[in-house]
C-alpha cells in the first residue's frame, strides 16, 4: 500500500495556544500514517536514499537525520515541547537531569571560570562541581540561596554561571530570580535555574529573567516514577552550544524516555495543581499536629517567603517538610510506622513518598554543613502524591502516633 502524503490539515496550527493546549499536543508532526498519537522512533540510524544523499546529510548540506546520538524525531518532540512550554528558543534532552547540568556546563564553561552554585541544590549537582569540574579547573563558591548580596559578593572577573535550584529541596526555600539574574547579568555572567520542583506549569524562570532552565525530567514531567531523563532550554545560541557536547560526548536521551515524558506533560498542569492541593492540605494539617515542631513550606504564611512564592509561582509544589519532637530516632519511628506512604527518595510520582534527609540525600555532608544547610535529624520530607489526601493523613497519623 502506498500512502498518499499531504502534512496540510494533519498538524495542528498551534499560533496563540495557551499552557495546556502546548502541552498536549506541541511539538508533533504527523508521518505519512496519520497516527493520532506521538510516533515512538526506535531507531539508532536512518536510512539515505542514495550515497549522494547520505554525503549531503553528513555534510549538513541537507537537512534530515543521521544517527540517534544526533537527532531522533520523539526526542525532537519532546524538545520542542519543553520549549514550548518553557517559553524557550530551544530546549536539549538529556539522558538525566544530571546529564543535563552536565551539558550545560561542560558546553557553556571552560576551565579557568569561576561559576556560583547555590548552597542547597541536590546532592549529586554539589558532587559533580566538586570531585569533577574542579579538576578541570572550574572554581566554585557556594552562596546561601536567598542571600542576594552574598551572591553579588561572591562574583569574581571570571564568574561565568550561576545555578540554582528554587524552591530548593527539602527545606523549600527561595531565590528572587528577577533579582538574581539581575546580579549576575551585571557580571557578564549566565543564571540557570532547575525548575524541576515547579515544572513550567507552577514557574517560568526564563520570562523572570534567568537564561537557562534545567530539568530533571525523572520528576514531575514523566509524574508517574517510570524513568530518568532531563532537560535544557534557552536561547537558540546557547542551545547550539549544548546540543554540540550533547551529541559528541552521548549522554542524549532515549526515544523511548522521550516518549513517556511526552505523555507525561499532556497532563502536566493538572497533576501539578492536584499535586499542590493536596500538598498545602497536608502542610496545614501537619502544622496542627502535637508531635510536629516545624512545617517547611512555602504555601503557608508561616514560611518566611511566602510572599515571594506567590509573586513568582503559580503554585507552591508538592514537597512537604518537617520536624517531629525528638532525633533521628523519632523522625525514623514515624516513617516506620507509616504502612501505605513508599519509603523512597524519589518526588515527582503519583505516589507519595517519604524520605529522612539527613540520612539518605544530605547523609554525606558533615554534621556541620548539615546544621548550615538547616537539615536537622528530626526532619522529614514528604513528596505528597495523588492518592486521596485522607488516606495520606491517616497514614502520617499513624507514624505520629508512634511518637
Ligand atoms: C533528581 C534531581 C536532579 C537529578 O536528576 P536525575 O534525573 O536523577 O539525574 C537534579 N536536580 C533536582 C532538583 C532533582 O530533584
Amino acid at each position: 500500500m502506498t500512502i498518499e502524503w499531504d502534512a496540510g490539515r494533519l498538524d495542528s496550527d498551534l499560533e496563540g495556544a495557551g499552557f495546556d493546549t502546548l502541552a498536549v499536543r506541541a511539538g508533533q508532526r504527523r508521518t505519512p500514517e496519520g497516527e493520532h498519537g506521538e510516533a515512538l522512533f526506535m531507531t539508532s540510524s536512518y536510512v539515505f536514499r542514495s550515497a549522494a544523499d547520505a554525503a549531503a546529510r553528513f555534510a549538513g548540506e541537507q537537512p534530515g537525520n543521521v544517527y540517534s546520538r544526533y537527532t531522533n524525531p520523539t526526542v525532537r518532540t519532546f524538545e520542542e515541547r519543553i520549549a514550548a512550554l518553557e517559553g524557550a528558543e530551544q530546549a536539549v534532552a538529556a539522558a538525566s537531569g544530571m546529564g543535563a547540568i552536565l551539558a550545560m556546563v561542560m558546553s557553556l564553561c571552560s576551565a579557568g571560570d569561576h561559576v556560583l552554585v547555590s548552597r542547597s541544590v541536590f546532592g549529586s549537582t554539589i558532587s559533580l562541581f566538586d570531585k569533577y569540574f574542579k579538576r578541570f579547573g572550574i572554581e566554585v563558591d557556594y552562596p546561601p540561596l536567598a542571600d542576594l548580596e552574598a551572591w553579588a559578593a561572591a562574583c569574581k572577573p571570571n564568574t561565568r554561571l550561576f545555578v540554582v535550584e528554587s524552591p530548593s529541596n527539602p527545606l523549600a526555600e527561595l531565590v528572587d530570580i528577577a533579582a538574581l539574574a539581575d546580579i549576575a547579568h551585571a557580571r557578564g555572567a549566565l543564571l540557570a535555574v532547575d525548575n524541576c520542583f515547579c515544572t513550567p506549569a507552577l514557574q517560568k524562570p526564563l520570562a523572570l529573567g534567568a537564561d537557562i532552565v534545567i530539568h530533571s525530567a525523572t520528576k514531575y514531567i514523566d509524574g508517574q516514577g517510570r524513568c530518568l531523563g532531563g532537560v535544557v532550554a534557552g536561547s537558540a545560541k546557547l542551545m547550539q552550544e549544548v546540543v554540540g557536547f550533547l551529541r559528541t560526548a552521548g549522554p542524549t536521551l532515549s526515544p523511548f524516555n522521550a516518549w513517556l515524558f511526552l505523555k507525561g506533560l499532556e497532563t502536566l498542569r493538572v497533576r501539578m495543581q492536584a499535586h499542590c492541593a493536596s500538598a498545602q492540605a497536608l502542610a496545614e494539617w501537619l502544622e496542627q499536629q502535637p508531635q510536629v515542631v516545624r512545617v517547611h513550606y512555602a504555601g503557608l504564611s508561616s514560611h518566611p517567603q511566602h510572599e515571594l512564592a506567590r509573586r513568582q509561582q503559580s503554585g507552591f509544589g508538592a514537597v512537604v517538610s518537617f520536624e517531629v519532637r525528638g532525633d533521628k530516632a523519632a523522625a525514623w519511628r514515624v516513617i516506620d510506622n507509616t504502612r501505605m506512604i513508599s519509603i523512597t527518595t524519589n518526588l515527582g510520582d503519583t505516589k507519595t513518598t517519604i524520605a529522612h534527609p539527613a540520612t539518605t540525600s544530605h547523609g554525606r555532608l558533615t554534621p556541620e554543613a548539615r546544621a548550615a544547610a538547616g537539615i536537622s535529624d528530626s526532619l522529614i520530607r514528604v513528596a505528597v502524591g495523588l492518592e486521596d489526601i485522607e488516606d495520606i493523613k491517616a497514614d502520617l497519623a499513624r507514624g505520629l502516633s508512634a511518637l
